[in-house]
């Protein structure tokens, strides 16, 4: 094509879509320039310099109430729209795969594309959460859109992010979601998103397709929305009538990450949202207590999330937050999320990520102070003097270690909180152990045959016909308890 006829082409489309006269000429030039090197604006890239593109898209994005009702806003925007569906789909649920909803990542890659074998673990949008009837239900888990006005260091859908962006529309996410449940493929949706426009518009569009779900279609599947913590509370209060839970990403375990991290986000901002939606979900059970058909308010609870190892928070300073978190909040999880770099990334982010062990030993941290009794103290305590907990051993077991002189205990007499303490023993096996003693006594064997490891456990307990002696203080007991290195067990 020659020049000629590109800039024929860029002023028959400036006719096409009605140039407005109040537009930034500078925003103009760059208009002309894009269209005249045929990209596709929405595909960020195309043929030509996908920089320049950015340019108008964040211009744009920075001053929506200028452009909302420029024609050139709409033409981005109906382009947007025009990619297949197909294509948006994968881009957002790619993009989706940075929220830890569920507990179904983290696995190696695999694919049978190259093999000729069946099964994939690579493809996104699919994930895990569990019903309150301790079902595992399948989830939608998509963004509404992976544009976004804000610039948070550590995420790849950040504005200065040169990734392809996508957007769907409420009624493309409510027919997504109508279209699996009907195939069996999943049982609910989950639906974040980057900020578009403003945090009430991207909310709107957000609480439309819970709506919808609901009120058009009679849903009767689990719905998780991610709210946008700026949204005014009269959204979020429409979410929480049509979503099961709701959930409010806190991003950084500290007020200095955050600032330095995300400068856009508030940690009051973010507080005070989540203050309003535990006082939203107390109300809604007090009434649904009173009156049967009081409409529910996120049944589920809430939720929220927290990036590991972008910031220089140790994991005494996590435990600490999420046991903040969950007496503040009421929350029902904290989920964490190993910082993964990304393209481009921004000179205040680590290099590397941290290892994937680190985001379990939290998560094992966080049960043992849920299910096991333990006080978020104690469960700093199990970490290294650099506030670290040790990645070679479960934090039970460090805590043990460190608490030496509380065990050995009685399987045979020891209460329930103190066989809890027992590496290696999980809540199945000491509730297996106080219905079997009540009928025999115990010994060792009978406990190995309820644990993954006998070697852990012998040091800390004293059965029938075994005692540890001085076992439970040798010097070298973490060696010889330890997993072997390639060994990394799940469960304490
Ligand atoms: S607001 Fe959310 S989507 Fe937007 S850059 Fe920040 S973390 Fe990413």
């Amino acid at each position: 094509m020659t020049a000629a006829r590109m800039v024929g082409m860029a002023m028959r489309h400036q006719r096409a879509v009605g140039w407005p006269r109040r537009i930034n000429p500078h925003i103009r030039r760059l208009y002309i320039n894009a269209v005249r090197m045929r990209f596709d604006p929405m595909l960020g890239g195309g043929s030509g310099d996908g920089k320049l593109l950015k340019a108008i898209w964040d211009e744009l994005n920075e001053k929506p109430a200028t452009y909302l009702d420029v024609p050139l806003f709409r033409t981005y925007m109906e382009r947007m729209t025009q990619l297949q569906i197909t294509e948006k789909l994968a881009i957002l649920a790619d993009a989706a795969k940075y929220d830890a909803s569920c507990a179904s990542s983290g696995t190696v890659k695999r694919s049978s594309s190259k093999t000729g074998g069946i099964g994939s673990t690579e493809g996104m949008g699919i994930c895990h959460a569990y019903a309150p009837d301790g079902r595992c239900i399948s989830l939608l888990k998509i963004l509404l859109t992976n544009s976004c006005i804000f610039d948070c260091h550590y995420c790849i859908n950040r504005k200065s992010s040169n990734v392809r962006r996508a957007k769907f529309t409420a009624k493309e996410v409510v027919d997504l979601a109508l279209n699996f449940y009907k195939r069996n493929y999943i049982e609910g949706l989950f639906l974040s998103s980057g900020i578009i426009k403003s945090s009430n518009y991207t909310m709107e569009q957000m609480v439309e397709v819970a709506r919808s779900l609901r009120e058009d279609h009679d849903f009767r599947g689990y719905i998780h929305l991610k709210t946008i913590p700026d949204a005014d509370p009269e959204l979020l209060e429409a979410a929480g009538r049509h979503a099961d839970r709701l959930s409010i990403n806190v991003e950084l375990p500290t007020r200095a990450g955050l600032a330095a991290l995300a400068p856009e986000k508030s940690q009051d901002r973010i507080e005070g949202a989540m203050g309003g939606l535990k006082t939203s979900i107390l109300d809604g059970k007090d009434a649904k207590k009173k009156y049967r058909s009081a409409p529910n308010f996120a049944p589920a609870g809430q939720s929220t999330q927290m990036i590991v190892g972008a910031d220089a928070a140790t994991d005494s300073d996590i435990v600490r937050r999420a046991n903040g978190l969950y007496d503040q909040f009421g929350l029902r999880r904290v989920y964490y999320s190993a910082f993964s770099p990304i393209p481009d990334a921004s000179a205040v982010l680590p290099m590397q990520r941290p290892p994937l062990m680190r985001e379990h030993r939290l998560y094992q941290s966080d049960w043992l102070m849920r299910f096991y009794g333990f006080a978020p103290q104690e469960v700093v305590d199990a970490a290294e003097p650099n506030g670290m907990l040790p990645l070679d051993i479960d934090p039970k077991l460090a805590w043990a270690l460190k608490h030496r002189a509380q065990f050995p205990v009685d399987v045979n007499s020891a209460p329930k909180a103190m066989l809890w303490r027992v590496p290696g023993l999980g809540t199945k096996a000491v509730q297996s152990i106080l219905r079997a003693r009540r009928w025999r006594r115990l010994r060792l064997e009978d406990v190995g045959r309820l644990t993954v490891s006998i070697t852990k456990i012998r040091p800390f307990l004293i059965a029938d016909g075994w005692s540890p002696g001085g076992l439970t203080d040798m010097e070298h007991l973490r060696a010889m308890v330890a997993p072997k290195v390639e060994q990394l067990e799940l469960f304490a």
